[in-house]
């Protein structure tokens, strides 16, 4: 098995000047379409890759897909969907203004994340993120903050502050699925939920595709 990258030698200072091509997002899907890097890529019914915009301004990015995503193949359909699709539309962001991904692209199963997956699926996550060039990461969960912030954990702190990584903005909050788990959790994540629209309502980045200078891309 080749070595796998450290995460300094994987995410690159997203180049956000950097023209793209449709061909070269067709065909990062298609690589992962194809991938069996770890073991989780002979048990997944479908790879889950993005749903969204090719041009977001905010990235949520989930941990891994459940069990409705690998029926499915699209991330965040399940019952935590529901809830992102709730906070996505309170924050008033429209269609063109946001994309969802998973740190991992196939169904763990039992839910149970794996460090050797998130691990292998790395490149494939940074090349998304440097190709979507959103101005806003949104981590989902502890093991979404720990796939770009370690340094940040734990989410329990981490989550709802506003802070700069590699040159975009990264706002962490819990998963939504964490949000059902209790009524503390549930208020933590609403909470969090109207500090992010705060800050995007500042940034005029929310229903008002000119308000901020975008980079020359050409998707
Ligand atoms: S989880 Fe990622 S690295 Fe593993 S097989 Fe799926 S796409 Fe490949």
């Amino acid at each position: 098995m080749p070595r796998l990258p450290t995460v300094e030698e994987v995410w690159p200072t997203v180049p956000r000047t950097r023209r793209r091509s449709l061909s070269e997002w067709k065909r990062l899907n298609r690589e992962i379409e194809r991938c069996r890097r770890c073991p989780l890529g002979s048990l997944r019914q479908h790879v889950v890759i993005h749903r969204g915009s090719l041009r977001p301004r905010v990235l949520f990015v989930g941990e891994a897909p459940g069990a409705s995503e690998d029926r499915v193949g699209v991330p965040f359909v399940g019952v935590a969907g529901k809830r992102l699709d709730q906070l996505v539309s309170r924050l008033g962001l429209l269609e063109s203004e946001f994309a969802v991904v998973n740190v991992i692209k196939c169904h763990p199963p039992a839910n149970r994340f794996s460090d050797e997956a998130a691990r292998a699926c790395r490149p494939f996550l940074a090349r998304q993120v440097e190709f979507l060039q959103p101005i806003m990461i949104v981590p989902l969960g502890v093991s979404a903050l720990s796939a770009f912030r370690p340094d940040l954990l734990p989410i329990s702190h981490a989550a709802g502050w506003l802070s700069r990584w590699r040159g975009l903005l990264f706002f962490p909050m819990i998963h939504p699925a964490a949000a059902a788990r209790s009524t503390a959790l549930r208020r933590r994540w609403e909470h969090d939920g109207k500090s992010l629209s705060k800050v995007l309502s500042r940034l005029g980045a929310v229903g008002n595709p000119g308000s901020i200078p975008r980079p020359g891309a050409s998707v």
